[in-house]
């Protein structure tokens, strides 16, 4: 029998590595950052501190190859050392695995020329440059590519390029965006009237016009105005019409990425809610102790567990280079259900602590609401999935293909 659940013994010396290193540098740092305010200073001198450890160890760049100084991990060791580190907050921007840069490096890797890795990749891997993916735009639906309208006109050897942005995440403080714009008027298929470019940051044309509030608040998810930008030919990302494609190839690993992070955020709040119901007493016992509170962390576990093995298979699927369109939707639609479920479970055995700010749950609910539209909305994960089983019944006369193409 080829199933194996376990992980070699390097990979799991990397997570226990991962757990060492952000109990022994990542914790107290964040302790060190909270107890300043959040002060910009001490943020800054705490973050060079935790990549510097990071290299150290040897934890640095874990999804990238070695040539460009990462630890060569696939997607299935990969899962297990993200999940590991978004148990804190800092653990993967620690480890220069946090998006969007991981999910820029991946298409990066994939599409770029020798002169493009050389000028954006290799200083996204060292640590000196960070980026953003341009994509939404607030005139039209961001699930709906085809209807982008940020337009790129060639003029000789330059596109010169107007349009709109916004919700680009790291933008403030970015070295360069990959910007996707329409560039096709008369495409073979709608999905291919789009390009990617290289936009160096700052550039004239670019403006950041603010930081979009979020209901967390403000985390550098920027509107941006591009008016006149010209940018060289030479800066073109994949070929011409090839941005739906960039697009969709970018977002199954990084979407996958989000999961394993939004995993080790689910696991965090179902120890926490475990925790309390151990500590609190009420009405002649403890709160673990009643069945509607096992209920909460029964399902919380079950969907843990099967958020874990969709994410496996997923990577699993990526790494030995099958087909891994449905299982990432799947397990993108599911743990991002599951991260709010988890949550808001944990809130509610938490009581008005659970309601407050004493404990970082409500933050965490705030962060994670967004997991079930960006990346692909619930609802247009479902169509796909719901069209994929369709497909394969109506061929095959089964949907066994479209439910994971498991030998069961
Ligand atoms: C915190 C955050 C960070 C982000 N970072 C980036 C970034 O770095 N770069 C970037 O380009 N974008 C980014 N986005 C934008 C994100 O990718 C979009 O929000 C997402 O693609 C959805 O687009 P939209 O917001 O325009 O929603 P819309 O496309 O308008 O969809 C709204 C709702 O309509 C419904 N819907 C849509 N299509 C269908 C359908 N076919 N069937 C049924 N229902 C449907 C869904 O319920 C969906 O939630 C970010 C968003 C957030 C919140």
């Amino acid at each position: 029998m080829a199933i194996d659940f376990s992980f070699p013994e390097d990979v799991k010396l990397v997570i226990s590595k991962v757990r060492d290193y952000c109990d022994q540098v990542v914790r107290p740092a964040e302790k060190a950052i909270e107890e300043s305010g959040d002060d910009r200073k001490t943020l800054v001198e705490q973050v060079i501190q935790m990549r510097k450890a990071a290299q150290e160890w040897g934890l640095w760049l874990p999804h990238m190859p070695e040539e460009y100084g990462g630890m060569g991990l696939g997607h299935v060791a990969m899962a297990a050392v993200a999940a590991e580190a978004a148990k804190t907050r800092f653990g993967p921007f620690a480890l220069n695995a946090q998006a969007p840069d991981e999910g820029n490096m991946h298409t990066l890797l994939h599409w770029a020329t020798d002169a493009q890795k050389e000028q954006y990749l290799k200083p996204l891997c060292s640590g000196r440059a960070r980026s953003c993916f341009a994509m939404t735009e607030p005139e039209v639906a961001g699930s709906d590519p085809t209807l982008i309208q940020t337009r790129a006109v060639k003029d000789g050897d330059h596109w010169v390029i107007n349009g709109h942005k916004w919700f680009i995440s790291g933008a403030r403080g970015a070295q360069f965006a990959i910007l996707i714009a329409r560039t096709e008027d008369d495409p073979e298929k709608p999905q291919a009237a789009n390009s990617a470019f290289l936009v160096d940051i700052p550039s004239d044309g670019w403006e950041v016009v603010r930081d979009v509030h979020t209901m967390s608040g403000s985390h550098n998810h920027c509107e941006i105005r591009i008016t006149d930008l010209r940018v060289h030919e030479s800066k073109m990302l994949g070929e011409r019409g090839q941005g739906h494609l960039l697009g969709q190839a970018r977002l199954g690993p990084a979407r996958l990425a989000h999961c394993m992070r939004w995993i080790g955020q689910a696991e965090v709040a179902l120890e926490m809610m475990i925790k309390r119901s151990l500590s609190r007493f009420a009405h002649g016992s403890y709160l673990a102790e009643k069945q509607g509170i096992q209920w909460m962390i029964a399902d919380s576990t079950m969907e843990l567990y099967q958020g874990k093995l969709m994410i496996l298979h997923a990577a699993y699927k990526i790494d030995n280079g099958l087909d891994f369109k449905s299982e990432v939707s799947m397990a993108k639609h599911f743990v991002a259900q599951s991260l709010n479920r988890i949550i808001d479970r944990a809130i509610q055995v938490h009581g008005a602590l659970g309601y407050s700010q004493d404990t970082p749950l409500a933050q965490m609910a705030l962060h994670a609401r967004w997991a079930r539209f960006a990346d692909g909305a619930d609802e247009v994960h479902q169509w796909r999935i719901a069209q994929r089983a369709i497909e394969a019944y109506s061929k095959t006369g089964s949907v066994g293909t479209a439910a994971g193409d498991l030998p069961l």
